[in-house]
């Protein structure tokens, strides 16, 4: 990256990005470590990652970083204002509806650009054997059909679907711990990756797993679990997402960046404006 957020010669200051990433995704870290590298320095540019404060211990991103719901998007698009953001980027989970579809409320009504950064779906491969279900409900009514020993790598929210499902043994892969209700037959494990073909294939014939369960997250980080599935001959319980919102996507890091660049509002000022 040949920009710079200090003045250069010739009295050209670097990018004076003000953006919000919600972020809580890994996508969004690697967003918020460029974006801050790049961008003129406080105050007069701002890297702000928000997360929501699910998980006890989160990685923090690079630059600043808030915890907490906005309070809906009448919240979100005052704190917008208040805090003088120019630019939104939606980086959170696929899976994460609510607060992807208070972002697109916000910036309607506020009229700041928003990129919603999401990474593709994961695509079978051959010798796969993939099961697509709408949402959790659907993955628990078939869940019986298709195995008696689940590896569920669903999420700590997901696990009320599976809880009343008897005969059925579960392994749990969560981050932190979930609450009640829970399926009565489980082994919970705590991690959080990264994880690796050959510990995702152990792991399974260890619990002698039949059949795994997963949410069409994509990206590279938690993909081996499909090699794993594959090597093994497992079925997969897929659990699509939901329709995307209807506004500027890209899928890749490198993409938003070069968007947030390319707004008006980011382009190098002269040296005596940069505050
Ligand atoms: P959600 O259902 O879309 O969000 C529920 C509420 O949590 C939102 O209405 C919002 O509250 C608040 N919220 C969510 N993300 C936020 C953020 N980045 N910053 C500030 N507030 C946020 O989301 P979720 O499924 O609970 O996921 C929560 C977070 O975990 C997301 O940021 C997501 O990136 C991350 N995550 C989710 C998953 C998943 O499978 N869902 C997996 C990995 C990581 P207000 O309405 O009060 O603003």
């Amino acid at each position: 990256m040949t920009t710079s957020g200090r003045i250069r010669a010739g009295g050209r200051a670097g990018p004076r990005l003000r953006v919000l990433i919600l972020g809580g995704t890994a996508q969004a870290r690697q967003l918020a470590a460029e974006a801050t590298a790049v961008t003129d320095a406080p105050p007069a540019g701002r890297v702000v990652t928000s997360l929501a404060g699910r998980v006890a211990r989160p990685r923090l991103p690079a630059g600043e970083t808030r915890v907490g719901g906005f309070g809906g998007p009448d919240g979100l698009a005052r704190w917008l204002r208040d805090e003088q953001i120019s630019a939104v980027v939606d980086a959170t989970h696929p899976f994460a509806t609510r607060i992807a579809a208070s972002a697109v409320a916000a910036c309607t009504e506020t009229g700041i650009p928003l990129l919603v950064l999401r990474r593709p779906g994961w695509v079978a491969g051959p010798g796969d054997d993939w099961h697509r279900v709408l949402d959790l409900g659907a993955a628990a009514a078939a869940l019986p059909v298709l195995g008696r020993r689940a590896m569920l790598t669903t999420g700590r929210q997901s696990l009320p679907a599976f809880a009343p499902l008897d005969g059925i043994f579960f392994l749990i892969r969560t981050v932190d711990p979930p609450q009640p209700p829970l399926p009565a037959d489980r082994v919970l494990l705590l991690d959080r990756g990264p994880y690796t073909v050959e510990g995702e294939v152990a792991l399974m014939r260890r619990h002698d797993i039949d059949v795994l369960v997963t949410k069409d997250s994509g990206g590279e980080e938690t993909a081996a679990k499909l090699t794993a599935a594959n090597r093994l001959g497992l079925p997969v319980l897929m659990v699509d997402r939901a329709p995307a919102p209807d506004t500027a996507t890209v899928a890749t890091v490198d993409a938003a960046l070069a968007w947030l660049l390319a707004l008006p509002q980011s382009a190098g000022a002269s040296g005596d404006q940069t505050g």
